[in-house]
């Protein structure tokens, strides 16, 4: 199974989750603790990092209603349908962030600003609306998404080991 290559996401081509893996796939996953790529049994719900040895959320995130939630992570996507409207203080997401519908970061965690943060891109698409901060790898922004306020860092998170992509 390959890695979504970069060229092939185009801003209006939603991402191959990665749930959507064939059956008895082995699943990549990032974990949002060290960062660092992984695979794992397409049946694992929930596991240890196998690098860093913390617990980790398997299962994407799909919000398709109103969520307001202090904490998302997941070694996989958060995927904010286009009836969804997430409000959170902190998104970490291993694979990526898609936001169709409403995302939100407000509040704090500790000492940290609300911040959506992944080691993949942040996709806002046509019908997203996005207030907040958030850090990523790429950002792509469709035509029609709003952004009411918030700072961007593209980058690496520190310490992230990225799978190759393969050839
Ligand atoms: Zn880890």
């Amino acid at each position: 199974m390959g890695w979504l290559r970069p060229s092939l996401l185009g801003p209006a081509t939603p991402p191959r989750p990665a749930a959507a893996a064939g059956p008895g796939e082995p699943r990549a996953l990032r974990c949002y603790h060290c960062w660092r790529d992984f695979t794992i049994s397409p049946r694992a719900v929930s596991a240890r990092c196998p690098l860093c040895t913390k617990g980790l959320q398997l299962a994407d995130v799909v919000v398709t209603g109103v969520r307001r939630t202090a904490q998302v992570q997941t070694c996989g996507w958060v995927i904010v349908e286009p009836k969804g409207h997430l409000t959170a203080s902190r998104i970490e997401a291993g694979l990526g962030v898609r936001v169709m519908g409403e995302l939100r970061l407000a509040g704090a965690v500790g000492a940290a600003a609300a911040a959506a943060i992944t080691a993949g891109p942040l996709i806002l698409g046509p019908s997203a609306r996005w207030a907040g901060n958030g850090s990523a790898s790429r950002l792509l922004i469709d035509e029609g998404a709003v952004i009411e306020g918030g700072r961007f860092a593209i980058q690496i998170p520190v310490g992230a080991q990225l799978a190759p992509i393969p050839a």
